[in-house]
């Protein structure tokens, strides 16, 4: 590893990994403050609402992981044949009155 030998201030393991928490689940427990949390949200609601090719992609990568829910569902398959009704001869539809 290329990181300097650092200590994780959430389990005190000495680890040469990136960031200063040995692993995701260190990182996870920090606690951050309100004012904190609401500079964290500012900043990605400008990046996500800057109109530029990277917002639109966080965007997309944001909606594909479905946290929202479901946004693209499958649409029902339509028929697209003859109805029951009619056929098809000589490659025009036909209509059986019935
Ligand atoms: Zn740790």
């Amino acid at each position: 590893m290329a990181y300097k030998e650092k200590t994780c201030p959430a389990g005190g393991i000495t680890h040469k990994k990136r960031g200063e928490y040995c692993s995701r689940s260190c990182g996870n427990k920090k606690k951050h403050t309100e004012e904190t949390k609401q500079k964290i949200a500012e900043t990605q609601r400008a990046i996500l609402t800057n109109g530029s090719d990277e917002s639109e992609v966080r965007k997309h990568n944001y909606i594909s992981k479905r946290i929202n829910g479901d946004p693209d569902p499958v649409p029902p398959q339509v028929h697209t044949g003859p109805l029951h009704n009619q056929f098809v001869d000589g490659g025009d539809l036909w209509t059986i009155d019935e």
